[in-house]
């Protein structure tokens, strides 16, 4: 089987710092191991419980309960709670969502070299872009503002910047969590140069909007640039 298909149960998790310590486990559920779900821990017991919560959502036919009656059958009634317990339990997994049967699921931690950590690093890294990043429209708004203080007529077409009051260097600079700045004028008096940047220059008639998606897209590049390793 080379399909790869594994439901992400929490994209949004997925690591966007250097010092994130997010691991990837990917989980087989059923007799086939044709269940399949990946998700963002750093721990495994928090993983299966994140795991066994979706299944018990999507596939609860896979979550079963301990049979003390069958246990107590095998073993007759002079058997002890705990050895019942003991029985009954053997070949079971528990989790807060139900039991999983031992022989009925398995799990590993994805090699960020491997080809299904990757396939799952792309799909929730565009899912925490999506989520996270700054919106078109928000940063549009923010370059006419800045515009406004500029004079819509000294700035001519082909103008590179230089002595000029109808344009000025501006730039976005986004952090890792996707907030963001607008900055305008000289860099040397940007006060972080941490983040991701997007630069161009702005005058009273750009076209904020075409602008904003440029320099959204530049700081993105950068951002997936940091993550090459893993995409
Ligand atoms: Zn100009």
């Amino acid at each position: 089987m080379t399909e790869n298909k594994y439901t992400v149960v929490n994209p949004l998790e997925v690591p966007v710092g250097r010092y994130d310590k997010e691991k990837l486990w990917l989980f087989h559920f059923g007799a086939y191991a044709d269940v399949r779900a990946a998700v963002w821990h750093r721990c495994l017991d928090d993983a299966l419980e994140e795991a066994a919560e979706w299944l018990a959502e999507t596939h609860p036919g896979l979550l079963t309960e301990p049979d003390y009656a069958d246990a107590r059958r095998e073993l007759g009634p002079e058997a002890s709670e705990d050895a019942l317990q003991e029985a009954a339990e053997a070949d079971l997994t528990y989790t807060e969502s139900g039991w999983l049967v031992g022989y009925e699921w398995w799990v590993d931690a994805a090699d960020p070299a491997d080809e299904s950590y990757k396939i799952v690093f792309r799909a929730s890294a565009e899912a925490w872009l999506a989520d996270y990043w700054p919106k078109v429209l928000d940063v549009a708004g923010a370059l006419q503002e800045e515009a406004a203080t500029l004079d819509a007529d000294v700035h001519t077409e082909g103008c590179d910047g230089t002595d000029c009051d109808g344009c000025t260097d501006v730039r976005l600079q986004v952090d890792r969590t996707g907030g963001w700045d607008v900055h305008t004028g000289d860099p040397c008096y940007d006060q972080s140069h941490g983040g991701y940047w997007g630069s161009d220059i702005l005058s009273a008639r750009s076209d904020f909007e075409s602008m904003a998606e440029d320099l959204i897209g530049q700081a993105a590049e950068a951002w997936w640039q940091e993550r090459h390793c893993a995409t």
